[in-house]
């Protein structure tokens, strides 16, 4: 298929880490958690929600005492790995539409949009370099068989009055922005970002540090006891007292008592190319457009400051029974994969080489939609389930999570209607393994065949359509 070597993925941090951690030359420690303490409020999971439920809640009550858990450093999770693509949910409206009604649905998907400058403005108060740059996403139909039809979605915005969210452009436009054969018409998110994500994690832990805010890293939470007046949280070395927690551990969410069932981990890889500042020029793509496919097994790529691309797709496999392991950082196939879609979309640049490759997990559940809110009797707070896109909408669970936690005043975005809404039950294992696994080859193969020219067996077809048929939100 290819004669440039791949990346082994796994064998080290993400480029994006290893990136925003070499600029930090005295970076404030976060030690492990020894021996017990008491807080007002514990945060499990060092990642953006975690980290801007910090912050909005030390916003929110000053004098609180906050303590964040992290069982790794803060953004060695996918907050600092992922693609970079800042946005919110417009195309969700039609899900949210018909859960919540149409005006709900806008005022859901305008308070996510508040992420893109809110984070854009963050940065700049704090003087966070994350190379945030407001250049709009452009999603593209590349792959014959598969075109995406966008005129529903884009009816239902023109009709809400925020028709200019999303804007179809033809062939030619899409090409202005990034030469490749490969492309066809597209749909463009104008308000949409990029950042370099890990820069942005490790932005948010010194800001926290700096707050006061107590961060403790390398401090797994094993479990929260909810007996008797307060919370205890246990780690490996010691137990934090707290009135109340904040449950934001992402794809972990999978393996944890009373979420387990609605959360399924999923893996996305991404490669990065060494620098090409004059193919990029070539191809016209000088503009810091994010760009991706509107297959299901989404490609996503966008350029960096030093001129490479960062190219990443969701072509992992489920994991098993909550467990995070290998399958989401080590897959060599998922990297050959990657690399194949980086070549389809953009052939002339097949001789490019790839510096560095990884994987992480993302969080899945039935509509593909978070769920936040309390658990526990009003004392644990979680968010999860951002299903691959989390860099924007963290930061609206962040600031919901600390209205759940505060509680105090008029509340705003804690009473938008799908806060407390659970999402729908996955099947029980083994059987969510065994079938997440068959629907994952029924897609890849459909894909396969359909690049082939051929087109895809019965029994392909109809596995790739059974989530949709059992009224998930899920496959074609
Ligand atoms: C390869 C890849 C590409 C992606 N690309 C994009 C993109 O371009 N745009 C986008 O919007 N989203 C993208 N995502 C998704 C995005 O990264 C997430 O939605 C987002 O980072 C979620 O933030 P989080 O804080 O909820 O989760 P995380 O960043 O996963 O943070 C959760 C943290 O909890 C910690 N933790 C878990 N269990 C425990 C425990 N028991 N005790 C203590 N700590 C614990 C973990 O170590 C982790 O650091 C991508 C994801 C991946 C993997």
């Amino acid at each position: 298929m290819t004669d440039v070597a791949l990346p082994t993925p796994g064998a080290a941090r993400s480029w994006w880490l290893r990136e925003a951690l070499a600029t930090e030359t005295d970076a404030d420690a976060a030690p492990p958690l020894i021996g017990e303490i008491d807080a007002d409020v514990a945060i499990i999971g060092g990642g953006y929600t975690g980290m801007w439920a910090a912050w909005f809640l030390a916003e929110r009550a000053p004098g609180a005492r906050i303590v964040l858990l992290e069982q790794d450093i803060c953004g060695g999770g996918p907050s600092g790995r992922n693609g970079g693509f800042l946005h919110g949910w417009w195309e969700q409206i039609g899900y949210l539409s018909a859960h919540y009604g149409a005006d709900a649905a806008l005022a859901i998907a305008r308070e996510a949009d508040e992420a893109v400058d809110g984070i854009g403005d963050w940065c700049e108060e704090h003087g966070v370099d994350a190379w945030f740059r407001k250049a709009g996403y452009l999603r593209v139909n590349a792959f014959p068989g598969r075109e995406a039809d966008w005129r529903g979605t884009v009816d239902q915005l023109r009709a809400l009055g925020a028709g200019e969210q999303l804007v179809p452009i033809d062939a030619t436009a899409v090409r202005r922005v990034c030469a490749s054969p490969a492309f066809g018409d597209g749909l463009m998110m104008p308000t949409a970002a990029s950042i370099q994500p890990a820069r942005l994690a490790r932005g948010l832990r010194r800001v926290l540090l700096e707050r006061g805010i107590r961060i403790h890293e390398s401090t797994r939470v094993g479990s929260i006891a909810s007996g008797g007046g307060r919370l205890q949280l246990a780690t490996e070395g010691g137990r934090v007292f707290a009135d109340q927690a904040v449950l934001a551990v992402n794809a972990w969410a999978s393996g944890w008592p009373g979420f387990r069932s609605r959360v399924l981990a999923w893996g996305s890889y991404m490669v990065v190319t060494e620098p090409i500042p004059d193919l990029l020029e070539e191809l016209g793509w000088t503009g810091g457009e994010l760009l991706s496919d509107s297959r299901f097994t989404i490609s996503y790529f966008r350029t960096t400051r030093d001129g490479r691309i960062a190219f990443g797709a969701g072509v992992g496999a489920a994991g098993y029974g909550g467990r995070i392991g290998r399958t989401f950082t080590h897959d060599r196939q998922a990297i050959s994969r990657v690399a194949a879609n980086f070549r389809h979309l953009l052939p002339m640049l097949r001789d490019v080489r790839f510096e560095d490759a990884w994987g992480g997990p993302i969080d899945i559940t039935g509509h593909r939609f978070p769920e936040i809110g309390s658990s526990h009797g009003g004392r644990v707070h979680f968010a999860h389930g951002f299903a691959g896109n989390g860099a924007g909408p963290s930061r609206l669970a962040g600031r919901i999570l600390a209205e759940l936690v505060d509680g105090r005043g008029p509340s705003s975005v804690a009473a938008l209607p799908f806060v407390g809404r659970r999402q729908p039950f996955l099947p029980p294992e083994p059987l969510r393994f065994v079938g997440a696994r068959m629907i994952r080859e029924a897609l890849i193969r459909e894909d396969d065949a359909l690049d082939a020219g051929r087109r895809p067996g019965v029994l392909v077809r109809a596995i790739a359509r059974l989530p949709r048929l059992l009224g998930y939100k899920l496959g074609h």
